[in-house]
């Protein structure tokens, strides 16, 4: 049986008529840069998530940037960031000739709010939180130590739409909430698309001027800004899967419930945990496991794909080398990083499939 990482097609086939219609009518009206398809999918996203605002972007990294630059973040400035996450949450500060400051993780893979705390200083110019994994972080206390400064915070969710803390949505705690639509995330597009999610109207509109060469209306460049709009097929086509949404992240919620089950009993192996008051929406489902590699391997020759997310902190890649950074500070991320392992998980994978993975895993460990 082959289990793949993640099946966009079966999705398609799901609501293929939807989705080919939608696409039809944007080449028919060639409404493809900004237009009507556009602003929909931002009053409808905005509607369906509760968000006063949406502005849309070319992809999920444009909306930190924007974000950052929009704060006045530049040379000198820090912004503070989780040690395990994708590049994007810290490549936008460098790219602003600012400083990321990265803070260990804690048991459920978001930033350490007692780190956070020791590493804010005066030059600090933004929080950036990510919520990993389909989880939020602590972000009762990431505020507490944000408002207690004046500094703001933006919500990296590329992750977690549409999760929950104490039943607040991931993105709606702080300034703004920053959304990838990249395909395989939890609500994709058919290409890169990102959106930024706010209730600050002034910031919503800096943003959005920026973003869209500084002007709002054509020609009007108040400022130098950037090109980075949402185009009118991915909106339609996000419009398209919109309804779904919820749907969708029950059923990843049920496949990780039945990863709880199949995996249960199996003592080289720890499951993902849920910090309490969290709805975890499940981007990933992330295990930590013994002898990692050979498990990848055994899987593979069983036809399971998986994947690590990440397989090195951020603070210890090559392009950070020049902050110095120490794996001593970053005990949890280092102690993690060779032990989790990422599989299968999307809405439409079977339950048989999720025996296979685990009966493979099962096997793994009792024949050698
Ligand atoms: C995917 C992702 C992003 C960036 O999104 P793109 O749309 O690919 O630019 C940012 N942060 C995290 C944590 C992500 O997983």
């Amino acid at each position: 049986m082959n289990v793949p990482f993640v099946d966009l097609h079966a999705q398609y086939l799901s609501i293929k008529s939807e989705i080919d219609a939608a696409i039809a009518e944007v080449i028919k009206t060639t409404a493809f840069i900004r237009g009507p398809y556009v602003a929909a999918f931002e009053q409808e996203y905005a509607k369906h998530y509760g968000f006063a605002e949406v502005v849309s972007m070319a992809n999920g990294t444009d909306t930190l940037y924007v974000s950052l630059k929009m704060l006045g973040v530049g040379p000198g400035d820090e912004v503070i960031t989780a040690a395990n996450s994708w590049i994007s949450s810290s490549e936008v500060i460098g790219q602003l000739r600012a400083t990321p400051v990265f803070v260990d993780i804690d048991e459920y893979y978001t930033l350490d709010v007692e780190q956070l705390e020791r590493a804010v200083s005066g030059k600090t110019k933004a929080i950036i939180p990510v919520h990993l994994f389909g989880q939020m972080a602590d972000m009762d206390a990431v505020m507490k130590i944000a408002d207690s400064r004046g500094i703001p915070v933006i919500e990296d969710c590329a992750q977690s739409h549409y999760a929950e803390q104490h039943g607040r949505r991931a993105g709606t705690i702080g300034l703004a909430g920053s959304y990838s639509f990249y395909p395989g995330k939890n609500l994709g597009a058919y290409g890169d698309a990102g959106a930024l999610g706010t209730n600050d109207a002034a910031f919503a509109k800096r943003t959005r001027t920026f973003a869209n060469h500084g002007a709002l209306i054509k020609h009007q460049h108040v400022m130098e800004g950037i090109n980075s709009r949402l185009d009118g097929l991915q909106a339609a086509i996000l419009s398209a899967k919109l309804p779904y949404i919820l749907e969708w992240t029950a059923a990843r919620q049920r496949v990780a419930r039945n990863y709880d089950e199949l995996l249960a009993d199996i003592p080289q192996l720890t499951r993902p945990r849920v910090r309490p008051g969290n709805t975890h929406v499940y981007h990933l489902y992330v295990v930590e496991v013994d002898r990692r590699e050979e498990l990848v391997a055994f899987l593979a020759s069983h036809g399971v794909e998986t994947a690590v997310h990440y397989p090195t902190p951020l603070p210890l890649l090559p392009a950070y080398a020049h902050l110095g950074g120490n794996a001593e500070d970053f005990p949890v991320a280092v102690a993690k990083h060779t032990r989790i392992l990422s599989l299968p998980i999307f809405p439409e994978l079977t339950h048989e499939q999720q025996v296979h993975v685990a009966g493979v895993i099962r096997e793994f460990y009792e024949s050698r």
